[in-house]
């Protein structure tokens, strides 16, 4: 009961002060256009509004993740799987991750033979908003981030990796960053927000997916590779909803 009450004050805190930043981002600038409207050239206006979309999308996908945690916690969160094309779903993705980081380069390495997986495709969207937002918050400016999609060594799964030239993950810590609120002490992590639960969503997601994901990292960058499976190897897991939807 002491440790439940521990964590439920830890994720409190963690998220008041998660949600507090982009929260007092908004209203500052939102204060500073309203009150300077007219001093303000239009280049600042833009500039200003993009902080205050890019401040909102992180308050988004802060809000999916700890959604997440309290059903996953629950065990409430049901999944919906179906017939999708993980290329079609990972465009997007990278797009909106883009216009928020425009200083790094995206590329798109997608085969477009890859057969279709079965899966939840707002939890798989949600895997890959984590994991590319991750390699843009953990790499400088002008660094390139790569996204493939191919076929993997073992025909049930097909492979997207998420290559990005950041600062690297030691290896005894790999363990360490899938755990909750876990984050990895170095100045680029001190200078970007996040609250340590991506990764720890992403891999209950994963592997409740039937998938699996794993990592390779150095000084010269980090990859992070899902296998997820082929349609074809349809698995039912209990407590899964299918839909047509
Ligand atoms: P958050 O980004 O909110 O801190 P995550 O659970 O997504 O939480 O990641 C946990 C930690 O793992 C991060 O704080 C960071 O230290 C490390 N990390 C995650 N992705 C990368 C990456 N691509 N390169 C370097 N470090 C990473």
């Amino acid at each position: 009961m002491i440790n439940e009450d521990n964590q439920q004050e830890d994720f409190i805190s963690t998220i008041s002060h998660e949600l507090r930043t982009p929260l007092t981002s908004i209203r500052g600038f939102a204060q500073t256009m309203l009150t300077s409207w007219d001093a303000l050239d239009d280049a600042h206006k833009k500039k200003f509004l993009q902080i205050i979309e890019q401040q909102s999308n992180r308050l988004i996908n802060l809000v999916e993740n700890m959604l997440s945690v309290n059903k996953l916690q629950s065990f409430k969160d049901k999944l919906v799987f179906k017939s999708a094309n993980a290329n079609a779903l990972t465009e997007p993705i990278v797009q909106i991750i883009q216009h928020q980081y425009k200083d790094h380069h995206f590329v798109m390495d997608f085969n477009k033979k890859i057969p279709s997986i079965l899966i939840d495709t707002d939890k798989f969207q949600q895997i890959m908003t984590n994991l590319i937002e991750n390699a843009a918050k953990y790499s400088n400016e002008g660094t390139t981030i790569k996204i493939k999609t191919d076929f993997s060594s073992s025909p049930e799964y097909i492979s997207i990796k998420v290559i990005d030239e950041g600062i690297g993950i030691k290896e005894e810590d790999f363990a360490k960053i899938f755990t909750k609120f876990s984050r990895i002490d170095n100045p680029l992590t001190r200078k970007v927000q996040g609250s340590g639960l991506g990764l720890y969503i992403t891999k209950i997601l994963t592997e409740k997916m039937n998938g699996k994901i794993t990592l390779k990292s150095s000084d010269d960058g980090t990859t992070f590779e899902l296998l997820i499976p082929a349609e074809n190897l349809e698995k039912q897991t209990a407590g899964v909803v299918k839909s047509e939807r």
